[in-house]
């Protein structure tokens, strides 16, 4: 449905796709006064909730790209999984498609994005591909074993500690028709996740490095920043993060997932090219959110500051629980008056076992209180702590 006309002369900017990554993105837009035009894969999904104007269809479609990028100058993105030749199709259209798909390639595959780092100098877990047991057993066993295409939340990913093991990723990659990679088993003291916005003028900003953890491949918390994390090594994580912004000409945020390993040093593991999961707490816990910022860069507008607000911000996800756990909204009562100083953000998602629906955030000068206060209020509304009716 065509919005009314914008009366502040606004470029209307495409994004595809309709989770929740696209949802807060309207947020910034609604302050800023941007239209946006959204690609939806279903009527109701999470960002097709709030932003009206929306055509459902899919990615995979040339002509439904087309028809929703038509009359915008910029296309940007809340998944990596659109087709290369489609983005270059749009780019041949005259739109600005924002990250370009160069750079998207990197976030796509890893065996890719790999290579790319081998020839940037940048440190990554040692790494070869695979296509037999042999090739795995050359390579060493224990090792972790992950399809270069089409993973993500832990999906595609194996540890494997001998050849009996090498067959369900064997198979998966057979029949998906996409590469194995072999990894090193890195001994890790924690995951890291380095942020950056970075505009096609070439602008970057950098938010504080924070703290992930992972539950079976799931991003459940973020601490930002990091504690205690040796300032040498937050500004090398920054710098690679900077680094490979700019040589693979990203634009829009880019998230930089890391191993800080036990023996001190930082390893790339991933690169995401739209908002992270490891970037929401920058919604409360800093000058510019992650998602305002994201704007900007891809409008090419001056990006804004990432310094956080407060000394520190917790950040916790809200997965559904067990089916029969009820309503998000049944859990407002308790943990809004428990918590003044919370702050939820729900996806508008259907709640399913494991499903990331939600996240709250609880920024403040004392970490541990922020975050029993975070992990409370999570734990509440997955409905660990009781039936919400009591
Ligand atoms: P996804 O595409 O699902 O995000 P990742 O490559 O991030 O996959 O792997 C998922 C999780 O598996 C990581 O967050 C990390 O905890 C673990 N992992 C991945 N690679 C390695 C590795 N080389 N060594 C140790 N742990 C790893």
């Amino acid at each position: 449905m065509a919005p009314a006309a914008d009366p502040h002369h606004a470029p209307t900017l495409a994004v595809i796709g309709g989770g929740q990554l696209a949802r807060m993105m309207a947020q910034p837009a609604i302050a800023l006064g941007l239209p946006l035009r959204l690609l939806a894969e279903a009527e109701g999904v999470s960002a097709a909730q709030v932003i009206p104007d929306h055509v459902v269809g899919d990615y995979r479609d040339l002509d439904t790209l087309r028809t929703v990028t038509a009359g915008c100058s910029v296309v940007t993105f809340d998944h990596e999984h659109v087709p290369t030749d489609h983005l270059h199709a749009l780019e041949d259209d005259g739109i600005a498609v924002r990250p370009g798909p160069g750079a998207l390639v990197h976030a796509q595959d890893k065996a890719v994005m790999r290579a790319r780092l081998d020839e940037l100098g940048l440190p990554s877990p040692r790494h070869a591909l695979v296509t037999s047991v042999e090739d795995v057993a050359s390579f060493g066993f224990p090792c972790v074993l992950k399809t270069t295409r089409g993973g993500y939340d832990g999906k595609g990913v194996w540890f494997v500690s001998g050849p009996e093991e090498c067959a369900e990723p064997l198979r998966v990659a057979a029949e998906t028709g996409v590469r194995l990679l072999a990894e090193e088993v890195v001994d890790f003291r924690r995951e890291l996740s380095a942020l950056v916005a970075r505009s096609p003028s070439g602008q970057a900003a950098a938010y504080p490095v924070v703290a992930s953890t992972q539950v079976d491949g799931i991003c459940v918390e973020v601490v930002a920043p990091a504690p205690d994390l040796d300032p040498d090594l937050a500004g090398r994580a920054q710098e690679i993060a900077l680094t490979v912004a700019g040589a693979l000409d990203v634009t829009g945020v880019l998230a930089v997932e890391l191993f800080e390993t036990t023996d001190g040093r930082v390893l790339v593991n991933e690169l995401a090219m739209r908002p992270h999961n490891t970037g929401h707490w920058t919604q409360d816990g800093a000058v510019t959110s992650q998602f305002e910022n994201h704007l900007r860069a891809v409008l090419d507008l001056p990006l804004g500051s990432p310094a956080p607000r407060s000394r520190w911000t917790v950040m916790v996800n809200i997965l559904g629980g067990p089916a029969e756990t009820g309503r998000l909204y049944d859990g407002y009562p308790h943990a809004l008056a428990r918590d003044p100083h919370l702050r939820v953000h729900l996806y508008g998602k259907d709640l399913r076992p494991g499903r990331k629906v939600g996240h709250v955030n609880a920024y403040g000068d004392d970490l541990d209180d922020c975050l029993e206060r975070a992990r409370h209020a999570a734990a509440w509304f997955r409905g660990d702590l009781g039936d919400h009716s009591e």
